[in-house]
């Protein structure tokens, strides 16, 4: 038996097993006869070698069988536990504009575990304002919904001359990871754990290879 705690699986592994979960998902695979997979069929779906696949399924502890290959519910259940979807991450929006509402409308992230307890603005004409399930919140609340729903995660959506005040203020209200899509590096502890999001890296690398490609 693998515990998982005491594996690091590093962004590539990450994307990956991410990968591998959307492929069981989108195609239902749960619901697939006998229950199982194989990692052949899985590089077939996800483009991904499947030997590649084999070595990411020993990592989080998922075995195949002989002549069977493995149990979808197994993978889905390992994938779940290994990245943490298999726990309520209670989360706050700052800045409800185009980005912020877009993702605190989004229901797609809830099978991820995220839980948005609230989407905050400072701008007095959007408070109040109802995107997706939530009425915006005065910065104000902050503090308090960051304590009564033992948030730990925030999402950054505000421009990016607000970010480092608000980054300092989620700090300090007990916030341990926060998810930046602010066009800024922010200065923070060591231990609290940031992803700064940039939808511009995958632009990038599409734009770099039409490049190749026409060359
Ligand atoms: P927007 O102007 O529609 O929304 C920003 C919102 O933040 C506004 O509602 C504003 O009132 C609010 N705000 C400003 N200061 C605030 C503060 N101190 N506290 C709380 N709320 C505050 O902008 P947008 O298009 O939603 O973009 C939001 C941010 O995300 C921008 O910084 C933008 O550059 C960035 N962005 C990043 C990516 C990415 O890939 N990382 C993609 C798109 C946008």
């Amino acid at each position: 038996m693998v515990n998982i705690n005491t594996i690091s699986l590093n962004r590539s592994t990450l994307e990956r097993l991410l990968t591998y979960y959307h492929f069981i998902n989108h195609h239902h695979l749960q619901h697939s006869v006998g229950g199982t997979i194989s990692s052949a069929q899985i590089a077939e779906l996800s483009g991904i070698d499947d030997t590649q696949i084999r070595k990411d399924f020993a990592v989080i502890g998922v075995k195949g069988r002989s002549r069977v290959g493995f149990i979808v519910t197994e993978v889905v259940h390992a994938i779940c536990h290994a990245l943490g979807f298999d726990v309520t991450t209670p989360s706050v929006v700052i800045g409800a504009g185009r980005l912020g509402g877009a993702i605190a409308a989004y229901k797609g992230f809830v099978k991820q575990g995220l839980n948005i307890a609230a989407l905050f603005d400072i701008n007095p004409e959007k408070i109040g304002l109802i995107i997706g399930d939530h009425v915006v919140q005065p910065l104000e609340q902050l503090d308090i919904i960051i304590k009564q729903h033992a948030v730990r995660l925030a999402i950054l959506t505000v421009p990016a001359g607000a970010a480092q005040d608000i980054t300092d203020r989620l700090i300090k209200a007990g916030i341990k990871a926060i998810w930046n899509f602010s066009p800024t590096s922010l200065n923070i502890p060591r231990e609290i754990i940031v992803r700064n999001e940039r939808l511009a890296v995958g632009l990038a690398e599409l734009t770099y290879h039409l490049k190749q490609n026409s060359q």
